[in-house]
């Protein structure tokens, strides 16, 4: 799992130092995996913090909880919602993949 996170630190370096000479260069998206322990899809905490910025440049501070490792993302799309509950419909939907529609 160490190897693997190493590995996630020189994709992003990498992504960072082509980012710096190339305005339009797209950091492509990676699947739900904590940089440090390499869990997919880990339980996170978020820090708590309070900012203004551009939504296009907002970042999420997270804790893994399986490793403590804290880390950055940056959302790489938007997908809006006006409420909670269209949010939870969202989520449901997307856990429940086709097998909802089979029903
Ligand atoms: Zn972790």
């Amino acid at each position: 799992m160490e190897k693997r996170a190493e590995e996630l630190v020189e994709r992003a370096v990498v992504a960072l130092e082509t980012l710096a000479t190339e305005p339009e260069f797209e950091i492509p998206a990676s699947p739900p995996l904590c940089p440090h322990c390499g869990v997919m899809n880990p339980t996170v905490v978020s820090q708590e913090s309070e900012g203004q910025g551009k939504m296009s440049e907002i970042f999420l501070e997270l804790a893994c909880t399986h490793c403590n490792g804290k880390f950055l993302v940056v959302p790489q799309g938007w997908v809006n919602f006006e409420s909670v509950n269209e949010l939870r419909e969202f989520f449901e939907r997307a856990e429940n993949g086709n097998s909802a529609e089979a029903n």
